[in-house]
């Protein structure tokens, strides 16, 4: 019988953080690198934290690992999702502000912020007020803490509960932009909603950055834009809707190449919503730029997340190989087909290549399994 075991744990942390302490009852010693190590290209400038265990670990046995690590975040101008000063705060995984293991597995979060009241606070998990701090404490497993905080972040929206869509701006000249995009995102649920299926209770905070580079990012109940995008309704319109379809498509793991049951669906699905609000002819466009972007790109099947052209693959050849399916099995079926994916919670190719067999025939089935490998 085979079973993994594991006699090292590697964690990275941003390299201007310095570990105070490590307690682990079953740790040996632990390194932490003096130098930058390379690992993933979504989290750079972090340095590396071996932990050295006493005994070998099996698949499913639990430790408990306690950080203490302190220190000035100072961040490379190059990273714009991220940013720490005294207008805008906005942290998540890609800046390592705090011990990431290196699969990137999904954690449970508490965190204590003492940031005062006199900040407005929103994050993922949801941002609590609890006395003159704020609260974010996940429920269950998430792939990231996202922290968003300034003391100008104006609201608007479902803000008398915690339930419904917000949208969070800085600066009164965003909030014109700020109710547009709340219209639109009503728009584009409603629209995905009837392309895959209706989904009960949207938590979910919209947030413009003050910034206008770096790209934009979801997590399941939060998506932040930069307001580059605010003064084009095409390219916002795409790109809301590509970050709105993780809502539906996000359970796959995003930091191997079944990423592209995220990415691909989602930007399919962005494609289909383009052809019911600016009709038959513009989705043609896109699907003859796409086809275009796509040849001589290496298949979907096995890509290495981190290969230089994983992106345009995801992006554009995977949508065009949802498109090839769609066809295949006429627009109501692959509709239904997407349906059972969401619904019995797809996270691998070979689980969705039995959705497919369920509903399909060989043929179909074996020209799809081809062309993820061509
Ligand atoms: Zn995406």
């Amino acid at each position: 019988m085979y079973s993994i075991i594991i006699k090292e744990l590697n964690f990275y942390l941003h390299k201007t953080l310095n570990i105070n302490e490590i307690k682990c009852k079953e740790m040996e010693y632990f390194q932490h690198s003096s130098k930058e190590v390379e690992w993933n290209r979504f989290v750079p400038e972090t340095r590396q934290i071996k932990i050295i265990l006493n005994k070998s670990l099996r698949k499913g046995e639990h430790i408990e690992i306690k950080f203490k690590y302190s220190g000035v975040l100072k961040l490379h101008e190059e990273i714009k999702v991220n940013n720490i000063d005294e207008r805008w705060v906005e942290l998540s995984s890609h800046s390592g502000w705090h011990p990431l293991y290196e699969k990137l597995d999904k954690s449970v979060f508490k965190v204590e912020l003492n940031l005062g009241r006199d900040y407005e606070v929103c994050g993922y998990p949801y941002a609590k007020p609890y006395g003159d701090k704020w609260i974010l404490s996940s429920d269950s497993m998430a792939a990231d803490c996202v922290i968003v905080a300034s003391k100008e972040l104006k609201v608007i929206g479902d803000t008398a509960v915690d339930n419904g869509v917000r949208v969070y701006y800085v600066g009164s000249e965003y909030e014109d932009a700020a109710q547009k995009i709340y219209q639109s995102i009503k728009l584009i649920l409603n629209k995905i909603e009837y392309i895959i299926c209706p989904i009960t209770n949207i938590n979910l905070a919209f947030i413009i950055a003050p910034r206008t580079e770096g790209g934009g990012y979801c997590r399941p109940e939060l998506i932040v834009i930069s307001n580059k995008l605010i003064n084009s309704n095409f390219k916002q319109l795409k790109f809301i809707t590509h970050e709105l379809s993780h809502i539906w498509w996000s359970q796959a793991s995003w930091s191997t190449w079944e990423d592209w049951l995220n990415e691909s669906f989602a930007e399919y699905t962005t494609l289909m919503v383009i052809r019911e609000v600016y009709g038959e002819e513009e989705f043609d466009k896109l699907i003859q730029d796409y086809n275009a972007e796509s040849k001589g790109l290496p298949p979907i099947y096995g890509i290495n997340r981190n290969h230089e052209m994983a992106n345009p693959v995801l992006y554009k050849k995977g949508p065009i190989i949802l498109h090839q399916l769609e066809q295949m099995l006429g627009e109501d079926k692959f509709k239904q087909f997407l349906r059972n994916v969401y619904q019995n919670k797809i996270s691998s190719t070979n689980e969705l290549v039995n959705e497919l067999t369920a509903i399909a025939s060989d043929v179909v089935v074996n020209k799809f399994i081809d062309s993820l490998k061509e």
